[in-house]
């Protein structure tokens, strides 16, 4: 066996905020450790007995592991790729959990439908710790796994463990709103960080922390960063792990500790090729290699314990399970499943058992196969979007263009003649970075090239044209719901829309495609 230097977390008992740091056992629950002990006779808890929960057992159907091809070369060389995968109707694996095991270490209701540990059930302790070891790789050796129900959860317990009132966090330009509501009512108001087309850059990150002033800024130097590195909502970015070393070095000489949001960490993909240049080759299964291929988490370099990781189950299994886990180290864990037993207690015990036997009866090596199916689902669509928006315009690639994209292939939109005087053909009417990773579209539209814009007039243009595409009936979701600091527009001249790739059908696609055509050039004939 390799030899293992890794060390322990190191002592960031200073980043607890006042509040989590409040918080005591829940006082039943602290008896917990001596429940569980073979021919114990508990008289304590005020459980019910398992005979009389409705449920003898619960059962469903379940898609196996390899139900999504991991071939996307058969399905992407034409614009006609057949969207009904299955052909038939699918094939389906049975999971089923009985109330009362046959086997003492089986997922069973009996347990699940119990009070439980905030940890969760202990099956599903020990599926993602396992699968946290094989696919994240922590660089240090305490590290822990702790349920949550999904990452808005995991986020409320997080921002609520470590910041107090009136501090400021650090965190993308344009960033996931839900996190920012999250913030807002403690008083946490978003330190907004340059992004380019790898997401937050490392020298804005630099800069805004060595010349931090306290007075200008109201608020000490933020000791917390939240950030969404992979598939970036809503800018759909992806970063490598040369920027999160750099980003985690700052962080180590400021002392901050880093929330990765990571829920479409699993949906990484190819690089987008243009039809006519796209070469096809078969690919197969390999597990290893589809998690090699993974760009790696914040928690491969985190050799101090200062990452807290979310993953959740929403995008992986579904929205509606309400599950995922945090990665953290032991005293963030603890104070982070203090908060859960005065909130959600466990997760729900339906759901968390049913999605405990499907991992448990697909294992690892099925999971893996599930998401890599996924992940080329996702990229299946992502290339579906983009050759119906190339059909629609002169989409023509160009490196290293200024301000967000800096550095990245960006495609610019322009129109095909129509045959219209007043329309300039030269007009750029969007740009986009082609990702590889997650289910957004980031449009930048090029209001400046607008023949009567002002400056000032974005986010009003950007209203304009949201309102235009959903009286034609597509809503697509606005720029500036997302900006990290609505007063300060980080990219003058522009406004943005996000368009989700993950859920319409291709009828639909083309349909929505030709809407957005028209609008933007109707926009740009006034
Ligand atoms: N309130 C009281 C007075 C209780 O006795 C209990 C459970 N023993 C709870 C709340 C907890 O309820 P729940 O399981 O719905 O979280
Ligand atoms: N974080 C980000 C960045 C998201 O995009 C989303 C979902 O859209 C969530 C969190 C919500 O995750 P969950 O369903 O696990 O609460």
């Amino acid at each position: 066996a390799m030899s293992d230097k890794r060390v322990e977390a190191v002592d960031l008992s200073h980043h607890i905020s006042n509040l989590s740091k409040a918080r005591l056992p829940s006082p039943l629950k602290s008896l917990a450790k001596y429940m569980g002990k073979p021919g114990l006779i508990t008289l304590a808890g005020g459980m019910p007995h398992p005979d009389y929960f409705p449920f003898a057992d619960i059962s469903g159907n379940a898609l196996p592991q390899n139900s999504y091809s991991v071939d996307a070369s058969s399905r992407t060389s034409s614009l006609s790729w057949i969207w009904n995968i299955f052909g038939s109707k699918p094939k389906t694996i049975p999971v089923t959990i009985p109330k009362y095991p046959t086997a003492s270490d089986q997922v069973n209701l009996a347990t699940a439908l119990q009070y439980g540990q905030a940890t969760g059930l202990s099956q599903l302790q020990a599926f993602i710790k396992d699968f946290a070891a094989q696919v994240y790789d922590p660089a240090y050796s305490n590290w822990t796994c702790l349920c949550h129900t999904g990452n808005t959860d995991g986020l409320t317990r997080v921002f609520l463990t470590l910041l107090n009132p009136g501090e400021m966090f650090l965190t993308e330009e344009w960033t996931y709103p839900s996190a920012l509501a999250t913030a807002q009512p403690v008083g946490c108001k978003p330190v907004p960080i340059r992004m380019d087309g790898e997401g937050m850059r490392s020298d804005d990150l630099k800069k805004v922390l060595s010349g931090w002033d306290e007075q200008a800024r109201g608020a000490k130097r933020p000791h917390v960063m939240y950030t969404v590195p992979i598939g970036q909502n809503p800018s759909g970015a992806t970063m490598g792990v040369s920027r999160k070393q750099e980003i985690y070095d700052i962080c180590v000489e400021y002392d901050i500790i880093i929330i990765e949001d990571d829920p479409y960490y699993f949906l990484q993909m190819k690089e987008y090729r243009l039809p006519s240049e796209r070469t096809t080759s078969k690919t197969k299964h390999d597990g290893a290699a589809f998690i090699a291929s993974l760009e790696p988490s914040y928690l491969k370099i985190d050799v101090q314990g200062r990452v807290i990781r979310l993953d959740t189950f929403s995008k992986t299994i579904a929205p509606g399970s309400r599950l995922g886990f945090f990665t953290c180290n032991p005293l963030f864990a603890e104070r982070l499943e203090r908060q859960g037993e005065t909130t959600t207690q466990a997760p729900c015990g339906f759901g968390q058992s049913l999605i405990t036997q499907l991992l448990v009866t697909w294992g690892y090596d099925g999971y893996v196969r599930w998401l890599h199916g996924l992940a080329v689902e996702y990229e299946v669509r992502r290339n579906f979007l983009l050759d119906t928006l190339a059909s629609e315009f002169h989409l023509r690639p160009t490196l290293g263009v200024q301000g967000i994209w800096k550095g990245l292939e960006v495609f610019v939109a322009y129109a095909k003649p129509d045959g219209s005087e007043k329309f300039g053909y030269g007009n750029k009417l969007f740009s986009i970075v082609p990702p590889t990773s997650g289910m957004f579209l980031w449009v930048k539209l090029h209001f400046d090239d607008l023949h009567n814009f002002q400056p000032g007039d974005e986010e009003s243009l950007e209203m304009q044209m949201f309102i235009k595409l959903a009286e034609s009936g597509v809503i697509v979701a606005p720029g500036w719901l997302f900006a990290g600091n609505p007063a300060d527009p980080p990219e003058p001249g522009s406004g943005h829309f996000r368009i989700a790739f993950s859920n319409a059908d291709p009828e639909n696609f083309k349909k929505a495609v030709d809407i957005f055509s028209k609008v933007l050039r109707d926009f740009h004939k006034q």
